[in-house]
């Protein structure tokens, strides 16, 4: 096992680390830009190391920096957490090429199934389903019409770097397809360095069915079951919840092992999820893989009883997966809402500040993972989110309620958060229901 490891990150995250390494009896390290001087979780760490200023690339986006910081600790393994240098091969190699190990899965399987293009070429290879479109990245406007013709419009351009929604255009006709290819990949070269574009079906109605894969260096891999994300603004997730409400157990089934056969066939070790799109009638197309640990998760420890990040730490150790498939069920429903400062009664607009008021809720079945005490400044560097709050009840009606009970007690101010939209998506009888499309939100939105 480790014996020191440098955790790459920051907020939430960085704690949710920072408790599996002292569970793992492993010492831990943190790094922190100078807006994050006064975070609290800081004083949990054996050490501390300021990389620089407030904005992410003079800090933890900076490679040189943290690698620096490692070595002087005297670290022999960096954590790199979700976001950030997270899925950055070049960080992983860095990693290795300074025998520190990153922890998280191998260079090379993360440029192949950080690829778009390349993963859905593997995806195809071993028989997990995805949408029909272009084999490879496309520059011809014509051969983007005949493949468009083929699937048929609407069409969706993206890139194969493309990441957090961003560099995709929907196309519902030729005109559109030809206006836009040649500036989908001119935006895709200056936004990821990478101009490479495909096209593939653009599906309208569609949930957002993720299944949670854990992979080991030994050759194994197993998935943890399937989680719904599909409330969403703007690509954006706000709920999440495991499992997906309303799949029927075949489908289920046959997803999530498609999802653990891709997995292994990358010879991937450590955490990955593998997205889909599922369709009305519950076939699913694969979208891509992230190959890191996952904003959301917990709803998958608090359903299956495996600690995720710690299972990663010990499988980045060299250690064998200690599960095998028929070890892990599903067991009761959770759910978890991200409480964002933001004011999303005036169109999400950050709500950065000192948070005074700060009553977070407890009791049964409720889990809170943040970074954030009373008096804490919210800084305007990063992300809003500042809490995770995840609810477990044995069944799904039950966890709504006791999310709706949970988001009830919290109290959060002087500064705006999404708690009452949360509240609101608790009480609507479409989400109660379950198997909302991922337009669902955004729809209730503009009413
Ligand atoms: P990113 O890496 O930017 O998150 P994804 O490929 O995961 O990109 O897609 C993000 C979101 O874009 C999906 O959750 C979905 O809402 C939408 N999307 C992507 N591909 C399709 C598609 N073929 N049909 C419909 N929606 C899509």
């Amino acid at each position: 096992m480790f014996s020191r490891v440098l955790i790459a990150n920051r907020g939430e995250i960085a704690l949710r680390i920072i408790r599996a390494c002292r569970e793992l009896g492993i010492e831990c390290v943190c790094v922190y830009s100078k807006a994050d001087a006064d975070a609290p979780y800081l004083r949990l760490a054996d050490a501390a190391i300021c990389i620089g200023p407030g904005p992410a690339s003079e800090s933890y986006l900076n490679i040189p920096r943290i690698i620096a910081a490692a070595e002087v600790a005297n670290c022999d393994a960096i954590h790199p957490g979700y976001g950030f240098l997270a899925e950055n091969a070049h960080f992983a190699e860095v990693c290795r090429d300074c025998k520190i190990e990153f922890i998280g899965p191998s260079p090379e399987a993360m440029s192949a199934l950080g690829d778009k293009i390349n993963c859905k070429r593997m995806a195809k290879k071993v028989g997990v389903p995805v949408f029909g479109g272009s084999e490879g990245a496309i520059d011809d406007e014509q051969k983007a019409v005949e493949i468009a013709d083929k699937v048929g419009y609407p069409v969706i351009i993206k890139a194969a770097a493309g990441g957090g929604g961003r560099g995709m255009r929907v196309c519902h006709n030729e005109v559109a397809l030809r206006a836009s290819i040649r500036q989908a990949s001119q935006e895709a070269q200056a936004a990821f360095g990478n101009g490479a574009v495909f096209i593939e079906k653009f599906l309208e109605k569609a949930r957002h069915v993720e299944v949670q894969c854990l992979g080991d260096k030994h050759g194994n891999a197993i998935h943890l079951y399937e989680r719904d994300c599909s409330t969403q603004r703007r690509h954006q997730k706000l709920i999440e919840e495991a499992p997906g409400p309303n799949i029927d157990p075949k489908r289920r089934e046959a997803l999530c092992a498609s999802a653990a056969k891709l997995i292994k066939a990358a010879n991937y070790s450590g955490a990955a999820t593998v997205e889909f799109l599922m369709d009305d009638k519950q076939n699913f197309y694969m979208l891509e893989v992230n190959t890191r640990v996952q904003v959301e998760h917990p709803v998958t420890e608090c359903i299956t009883g495996v600690d995720i990040v710690r299972t990663g730490i010990r499988v980045a150790a060299g250690e064998e997966l200690p599960y095998r498939q028929k070890d892990i069920a599903i067991r009761g429903h959770a759910i978890e809402c991200r409480i964002n400062a933001e004011d999303w009664e005036r169109g999400f607009a950050p709500s950065a500040g000192k948070i005074d008021v700060w009553e977070p809720p407890g009791g049964p079945g409720v889990r809170l993972d943040t970074h954030v005490v009373p008096g804490y400044r919210v800084p305007t560097n990063y992300d809003s989110m500042i809490a995770k709050l995840i609810v477990y009840a044995d069944t799904r009606a039950e966890a709504i309620r006791r999310t709706d009970r949970a988001l009830k007690e919290f109290r959060v101010g002087p500064i705006k958060t999404t708690i009452g939209l949360q509240r609101e998506m608790m009480n609507n009888s479409a989400f109660q229901k379950g198997g909302i499309d991922i337009h669902f939100l955004e729809r209730l939105l503009k009413r």
